[in-house]
């Protein structure tokens, strides 16, 4: 079967997540229905199963209890929350976009945000939990970081998205304060459990190169929408600046200090099984400490952010 998929949506030939989000350029009107049916639906996610590739396996010491499951159980539980969380707050960008190609795009950004909670939640059902204790499994690893986490987010978007129905508003939202704010973590899990849990890295890499589209869009939308309506800057940027305001009150930082430390003691139980496997180019993920790593992905939001800022029209 002759099938042609874009670079940008392709499972090996993608640009990695931040280095994407600075470099590639695209639209709603590119990415309609009809492009992500042909280069997602059917491009990106031809033979997955579960949300990786078939030949990305689970090793056996994850099924063991330990520090390694736990994290990999913590980290998965609260995405699939987050994603959830996700797709019924896009539900009012659909609602509300002002023209056929964003509508287009945000249903289509609906469904990979479901399919993102489904693939993380089906991820613990691959590491042997029970099919009845799913929910009791998530709510008592990530149910506290939903509470504290998630819901003040969920608050502070659906009061923009849905009470005051601002679409651009939300587009903000969702790209600069949840998504843009997310996505270097979402690049360090897939590098971070690539050589220890290859089905989840499998599945942290579907749901980064989904990101990439969302990012990429969600800005050229904000960034169309301010050379058309420049006046609307200022209030823009105090949107950004409440939600920054809000995350430096939530406990984000201590759960993801928390998760690395599991994620230590995992990895230096399965160090030989990461050998000489490189985090990043040069640094070996074994030499690596907690510290590292949440600098890295600071390191990476910052530059991220910040180029993405500038493309938008809001530095
Ligand atoms: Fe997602
Ligand atoms: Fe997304």
């Amino acid at each position: 079967m002759y099938r042609s998929i874009p670079m940008e949506a392709d499972w090996t030939q993608a640009p990695e997540l931040l280095e994407g989000a600075m470099s590639l350029q695209l639209t709603p009107e590119k990415c309609d229905l009809d492009y992500w049916i042909k280069a997602v639906a059917q491009g990106t996610w031809h033979g997955l199963v579960n949300g990786h590739a078939l030949s990305d396996v689970i090793p056996s010491y994850l099924f063991e209890a330990g520090p390694l499951r736990s994290a990999v159980v913590a980290e998965f539980a609260f995405r699939a929350i987050a994603e959830e969380l996700a797709t019924r707050a896009i539900s009012y960008l659909v609602a509300n976009a002002p023209d056929i190609p964003t509508m287009e795009f945000f249903s289509t950004q609906l469904l990979d945000e479901a399919r993102h909670a489904r693939a993380f939640r089906n991820h613990l059902l691959e590491l042997g939990v029970e099919e009845e204790n799913l929910v009791a499994t998530i709510e008592e690893a990530a149910g506290d970081k939903r509470d504290t986490i998630l819901r003040p987010l969920e608050a502070f978007g659906l009061n923009v998205m849905r009470d005051q129905r601002d679409f651009i508003g939300g587009v903000i939202v969702l790209t600069v304060l949840v998504e843009g704010v997310l996505a270097p973590s979402g690049a360090l899990s897939e590098r971070k459990w690539r050589p220890l849990d290859p089905a989840g890295a499998g599945i942290a890499h579907g749901a980064n190169i989904d990101e990439l589209r969302h990012l990429t869009v969600g800005s050229s939308i904000v960034r169309r929408h301010l050379i058309k309506r420049p006046e609307e800057k200022a209030r823009l940027l105090s949107l950004i600046s409440e939600g920054n305001q809000l995350w430096h009150k939530l406990p984000a930082l201590d759960m993801l200090f928390e998760r690395e430390v599991l994620f230590q003691q995992g990895l230096e139980a399965h160090a030989a099984v990461v050998g000489d496997y490189e985090l990043v180019p040069g640094r070996r993920l074994v030499e690596t400490t907690v510290e590292e790593r949440l600098a890295i992905t600071q390191e990476w939001s910052r530059e991220v952010q910040s180029s993405r800022m500038a493309f938008m029209g809001l530095e």
